[in-house]
């Protein structure tokens, strides 16, 4: 594993934007992951986690510290007998849904469509359709960037809501994540399911360009992309970034965008929501180096 010194983290995420990290690696085993909040301890610069990228705004600027990218700290043991899975951060969300389909485990076919790592959805609480993360998250093994200290916390200890969790609030590195799925269910109806929930998303969401899925939060007892739509803003454009014409909390990178568009289009939007509603739509992505 390198130590490289400025590498572009648009590469990284799934918004295609972002400016250089001062140092960053891509680990792929534990071994390396523990070098590396040694090394950046031992030159007294911060650690940033990122998975996929995909729900993450970086900013143009150089993000000063070490970055560790996740991604390939990947792999996954399944017990199709139990239901147990032991998924290492960075196995990529939709493996993981197929995976589980086909050994006959129900309870992640709502996941196939999310780009994201297992890390990041323990992070984020991801979820769709009615189903999260944490409904079927037992526990964590995650390490302090701080002391460098490895430990075990449970579902509970997490405090779950909707896409928030105590990860948000501590500077922990989720190494893996154990899933309780409930196992003896039919394959091929399990796999016909995640495939229609892929394609539904398909039809729905737009896949084809860079974004980083929804941008906000849905306020309570209604649907940020719906207020954001009803104020005819489908289409209307800072720099390269374009509020989704196929579905209105989605910012599009539809032309060489930078993250100063899209932090500027997420003001305006903020802005004319409030005006128009009296709701301050909060950002579900979260904001890196600003
Ligand atoms: C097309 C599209 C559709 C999407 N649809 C959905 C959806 O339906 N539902 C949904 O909830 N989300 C959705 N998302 C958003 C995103 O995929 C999820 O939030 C996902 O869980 C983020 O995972 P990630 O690995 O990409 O995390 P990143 O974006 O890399 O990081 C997000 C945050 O998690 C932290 N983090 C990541 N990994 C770790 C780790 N191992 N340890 C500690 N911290 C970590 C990062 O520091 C960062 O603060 C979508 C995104 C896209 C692009």
């Amino acid at each position: 594993m390198k130590i490289q010194e400025y590498v572009s983290l648009a590469n990284f995420t799934t918004w295609k934007v972002g400016g250089p990290a001062e140092w960053f690696a891509e680990p792929t085993t534990i071994h390396e992951i523990k070098y590396l909040i040694n090394w950046a301890k031992s030159q007294q610069i911060n650690c940033q986690i990122i998975g996929a990228g995909s729900n993450l705004l970086i900013n143009d600027a150089i993000l000063p510290g070490l970055t560790i990218c996740l991604k390939k700290f990947q792999g996954s043991a399944i017990n199709s007998n139990t239901g147990i899975v032991e998924a290492n951060s960075g196995e990529p969300l939709p493996t993981l849904s197929r995976r589980v389909a086909k050994a006959g485990l129900h309870g992640l076919e709502w996941a196939v469509g999310i780009p994201g790592t297992v890390g990041g959805a323990a992070f984020m609480n991801a979820g769709a359709q009615g189903n999260c993360t944490s409904d079927i998250l037992q526990s964590i093994q995650a390490i302090s960037l701080k002391g460098g200290d490895e430990f075990k916390l449970s579902q509970k200890e997490l405090n779950y809501s909707y896409r928030k969790s105590r990860l948000q609030q501590e500077e922990f590195l989720v190494l893996s994540v154990r899933f309780k799925l409930e196992a003896g269910h039919d394959k091929h109806s399990l796999n016909k399911v995640t495939t229609q929930n892929l394609q539904q998303r398909l039809n729905s969401q737009p896949y084809d360009l860079p974004s980083c899925g929804s941008v906000f939060r849905n306020p309570k007892d209604n649907k940020a992309g719906q207020l954001i739509e009803s104020l005819g803003l489908k289409g209307f454009r800072i720099g390269g970034a374009e509020i989704s014409k196929v579905h209105a909390n989605f910012i599009v990178n539809s032309n060489d965008a930078t993250a100063n568009d899209i932090s500027q289009l997420i003001l305006v939007i903020q802005e004319k929501v409030k005006q128009s509603y009296g709701i301050l739509l909060l950002p579900e992505v979260k904001k890196l180096g600003f």
